[in-house]
C-alpha cells in the first residue's frame, strides 16, 4: 500500500514544519495515491545542523565499520525489494520487473561502495631528505547535498548516498517529489541497519529553493546532481560561486551506430530493448540510430516490428513491457517533437501518439526521414522515441555522432576490431559500449563529457569524488 511520505531529519521521520504536503500521482491512472512532505527553511536548517554533527562523528567511524553497516543495509533492501518495487511502479510507472531489478541492483551498488571505500588508500612519496616522511592522506570531503530525479527513483539516490557514506561523509538528499516513497524506503534500510540518524537527511519541497539554500550554505562541501543540462549548468554556476566540489550527471542524446558488417538482427533487438526500457526516460538511452545504408532497411524493419509488439500498460499488470511516461510533462514534450519532425518532412514508421486519455501512455515510436533541422535531432527526447538515420561511411557517422553538445553514452555494433577501436577513440562520449549493453555497473565509471556534465558516479572515480587529498610532510625529531 502506498502511504504518505515524510521527511527524515536528525534521526526522525516527520511531517514538514508548517505541515505542507504535495500530492503524489500514479502516472498509469492519474489518481492521487498519497502525499509527500514539503520542507521549509527551518527544516533545512535542522537538516544542515544534523549533517554537520553527523559528519564530525561518522568520519571517525572506521571504513571497516561503515562498510559493515552498509552491507547490512544492502541485505535489508534485498529483503524488502518486492514491497519497495511496488511503491516505485505506483509512483513512477515502470513495469514491476524493472522496478524490482532497480531495487536489487541498488543493493549491489551499496555492497560495492562499502567494499571499495575500504581501499581509499593514500600513499607515501619518497622524500629528498633523510628522516622526512611525505604522506598523501584521503579524507571525506564533508556534508553532501544530493539532488536526484524521478526516472530511477532509487538508483539515482543510491550511487550518491553509498559513495558519501562509504567515504565518511554525511548527506542531505533532496529526492524527487514525484517519486518519493521508494527512495524513502531505501534510506530507511540504512537507518534500520544502524547508520546514525544525523548522517542521512531526506527532504522534498521546491527544488530551486532547496538547492539555492543548501548549495550556498557553508556547512555543505559537495554538490551532486542528476537531471537536465540547463538545471545542471545553473547549479554548477552556484556551486562555483561558493567553491563547492561538484558532480554533474546531465542529459544525453546517445548515438547508436550500426555498421553493415554487424549482426544486424542482434543489434536491432539489443538496442530496441535498451531504447524502450523505462519508456526511454533514461539519460543513456540510445536515441539517434545511425545505420549504414546497406543494412538500414533491414535494421529499421526489425526494430519497428519489435516496437509494435511491445505491450504497453500499467506497470503492475502481468506482461506489461512498457509503462506510462512518468509525468504529465512528458506527453506534450513527445507530441511537440513528433509534430515538428512530421511538419518538416519526417515519416513516423510506428507510434507517434498518446494512447488513450487516462494515464500518461505513449506509443513506442520509430521515425525516419530525419534532418538536422528537426528539434528531435537536437533535443533529448527523454521518451520512447527512436530516430533512424542512414550513413555512408565512418567519417560521416563520426561527424554526426559528435555533432551535438552532449557526450554521455554511445553505442556501436560492428564485427571489425579495427572499426570498434576507431569508434572507441573517435566518438566524444563519457561511455562507449560496443557489441553489447555494458553500462552502469557500480564498478565501472559512469558519467559524461561536454554538456552532459563531469565527474563519475561509478568505479573508483566515484569514491575519489567524495574525498579530499591532504599532503602531510613530517621530519623526524
Ligand atoms: P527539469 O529540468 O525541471 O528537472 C530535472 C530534475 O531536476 C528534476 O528531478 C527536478 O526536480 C530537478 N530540478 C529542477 N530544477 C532544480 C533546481 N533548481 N534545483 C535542484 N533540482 C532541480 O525537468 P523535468 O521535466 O523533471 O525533466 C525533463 C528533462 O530533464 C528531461 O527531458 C531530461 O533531459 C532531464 N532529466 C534527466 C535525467 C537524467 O537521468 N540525467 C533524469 C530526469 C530528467
Amino acid at each position: 500500500m502506498y502511504s504518505d511520505v515524510q521527511l527524515h531529519i536528525n534521526g526522525k521521520w516527520r511531517a514538514a514544519t508548517g505541515g505542507r504536503t504535495i500530492p503524489v500521482l500514479n502516472p498509469a491512472t492519474e489518481e492521487v495515491i498519497g502525499t509527500v512532505a514539503h520542507a521549509n527553511q527551518s527544516d533545512l536548517d535542522e537538516a544542515l545542523e544534523a549533517a554537520d554533527r553527523g559528519f564530525k562523528a561518522w568520519k571517525k567511524v572506521s571504513a571497516f565499520e561503515r562498510s559493515k553497516l552498509m552491507r547490512k543495509a544492502a541485505n535489508l533492501l534485498r529483503e524488502r525489494a518486492g514491497d519497495i518495487a511496488r511503491l516505485m511502479t505506483q509512483e513512477q510507472g515502470k513495469p514491476l520487473a524493472e522496478a524490482k531489478m532497480e531495487t536489487m541492483a541498488a543493493a549491489d551498488t551499496i555492497d560495492w561502495f562499502a567494499e571499495e571505500a575500504r581501499r581509499a588508500y593514500g600513499r607515501v612519496i619518497p622524500a629528498r631528505a633523510e628522516g622526512v616522511y611525505q604522506l598523501v592522506i584521503k579524507e571525506p570531503v564533508g556534508p553532501v547535498a544530493a539532488f536526484t530525479p524521478w526516472n530511477f527513483p532509487i538508483n539515482q539516490v543510491v550511487r550518491k548516498l553509498s559513495a558519501a557514506l562509504a567515504t565518511g561523509c554525511s548527506i542531505i538528499v533532496k529526492a524527487p517529489e514525484e517519486t518519493p516513497a521508494s527512495p524513502a524506503e531505501m534510506i530507511r534500510c540504512f537507518l534500520d541497519a544502524g547508520v546514525p540518524g544525523d548522517v542521512i537527511s531526506l527532504v522534498y519541497g521546491v527544488p530551486s529553493e532547496i538547492s539555492s539554500y543548501l548549495i550556498a550554505h557553508p556547512i555543505i562541501r559537495k554538490v551532486t546532481f542528476t537531471g537536465s543540462t540547463p538545471v545542471g549548468k545553473h547549479l554548477a554556476e552556484m556551486a562555483g560561486k561558493y567553491m563547492k566540489r561538484t558532480t554533474m550527471e546531465l542529459g544525453g542524446h546517445a548515438p547508436a551506430i550500426v555498421f553493415d558488417d554487424a549482426d544486424v538482427d542482434f543489434a536491432s533487438k539489443t538496442l530496441a530493448t535498451s531504447k524502450f526500457r523505462n519508456a526511454g526516460q533514461v539519460c543513456v538511452s540510445p536515441t539517434r540510430f545511425l545505420v549504414q545504408e546497406k543494412v538500414f532497411d533491414q535494421f529499421v524493419d526489425s526494430f519497428t516490428s519489435y516496437a509494435k509488439s511491445l505491450k504497453v500498460g500499467n506497470g503492475l499488470d502481468e506482461g506489461t513491457q512498457m509503462g506510462p511516461l512518468a509525468n504529465d510533462r512528458r506527453i506534450p514534450a513527445m507530441e511537440a517533437l513528433v509534430a515538428d519532425a512530421v511538419q518538416k518532412g519526417a515519416e513516423v514508421r510506428t507510434g507517434g501518439s498518446r494512447i488513450g486519455n487516462k494515464g500518461y501512455f505513449y506509443e513506442p515510436t520509430v521515425i525516419t526521414g530525419l534532418t538536422r533541422e528537426m528539434r528531435a535531432m537536437n533535443e533529448e527526447p527523454f521518451g520512447p522515441m527512436a530516430l533512424m538515420v542512414p550513413f555512408k561511411d565512418f567519417d560521416e557517422v563520426v561527424e554526426e555522432a559528435n555533432r551535438l553538445p552532449f557526450g554521455l553514452a554511445s553505442y556501436a555494433f560492428t564485427r571489425s576490431a579495427k572499426t570498434a577501436n576507431a569508434i572507441a577513440t573517435e566518438v566524444e562520449s563519457g561511455m562507449t559500449t560496443i557489441n553489447h549493453l555494458g553500462l552502469a555497473l557500480p564498478e565501472v565509471p559512469f558519467g559524461g563529457i561536454k554538456d552532459s556534465g563531469y565527474g563519475s558516479e561509478g568505479g573508483s572515480e566515484a569514491i575519489e569524488a567524495y574525498l579530499n587529498t591532504k599532503f602531510v610532510t613530517q621530519a623526524g625529531l
